[in-house]
């Protein structure tokens, strides 16, 4: 697991300060990242909510020794498209260890993604059971269990570093990111707007099906802004309902539906029609 990876080293504040999640925007690479991310305590509620459900564990798991930490995002490095959601899962991610492993949410988006070429398979059970991505990286914009899924205000800006260092790192070959949900629409765009990207105002509304392109101008040297710039090739947010049994038990979220935004993905981002998975 990646808490075995070296912590940032422009890292002054302990686990448990407010503070800490903003050393990660200097975090080097992912692995330093997801190192400094799994020693995260800078919101006392959700440390105490996330521990209190690995203590306590739900019936059908009581013999599993649950992660209970920050869950770092999860698939390819370099992505083209990444998928942001909203936080684990108490009994899912929070038990596993691995974005989207271990409950309904994740059965049916990793079903999603192998009938439309993300996945190597369709489906997701354990940090262990050899699913592999390709072409996509699924994060959150909270990386801690919140208490009826629910995250405040002052706890989603707490943990907005990670999102931000994730795709910076991820880097500029992000041409897509689908958001699952207004929350991980309104992080994503929050995000996007800090690092350089022309976020229209007012700022565009999330719905199923949205679809935003951004453009950016980068000035040659891996910054943004500047003359004597040059164009970077355009971003597009798509806006998908998130995957919580409360969509899709309901039918609000069918699997075409997840499987259109998907595809329309694949297409913005170039990516050829998969054929050998
Ligand atoms: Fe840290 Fe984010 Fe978890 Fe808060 S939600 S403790 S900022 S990882």
């Amino acid at each position: 697991m990646p808490s075995d990876a070296p912590r940032s080293p422009d890292d002054p504040r302990p686990p448990d300060d407010p503070g800490y999640p903003d050393a990660a925007r200097t975090a080097p690479t992912l692995s330093a990242l997801d190192a400094h991310l799994v020693e995260c305590r800078a919101c006392p509620r959700l440390v105490a909510w996330r521990e209190e459900v690995a203590r306590e564990r739900r019936a059908a798991f009581r013999d599993e020794v649950y992660w209970g930490r920050p869950v770092p995002g999860f698939g390819d490095p370099a992505a083209p498209v990444v998928v942001v959601g909203l936080a684990p899962a108490a009994h899912g991610a929070n038990r596993t260890g691995r974005m989207f492993t271990g409950d309904r949410s994740g059965d049916f988006l990793f079903a999603a993604m192998h009938r439309t070429g993300f996945a190597n398979q369709a489906t997701s059970v354990a940090a262990d059971d050899g699913l592999t991505l390709r072409g996509v990286r699924v994060t959150a914009p909270v990386r801690c269990a919140p208490p009826a899924n629910k995250p405040t205000p002052e706890e989603r800006r707490r943990c907005a570093p990670y999102l931000a260092r994730e795709v910076e790192l991820v880097g500029d070959g992000v041409r897509v990111a689908v958001a699952l949900g207004s929350i991980g629409w309104q992080a994503l765009l929050t995000t996007l707007a800090e690092q350089g990207w022309q976020v229209p105002r007012p700022r565009p509304r999330f719905a199923h099906g949205a679809e935003v392109t951004l453009t950016r101008v980068a000035d040659g040297t891996g910054g943004t802004g500047g003359t004597g710039s040059q164009d970077v090739p355009a971003l597009t947010v798509l806006g998908c309902f998130h995957v919580s049994q409360q969509n899709t038990f309901t039918g609000r979220l069918t699997p075409a539906m997840l499987d259109a935004v998907l595809l329309r993905a694949r297409e913005l981002a170039g990516i050829a029609a998969d054929t050998d998975r």
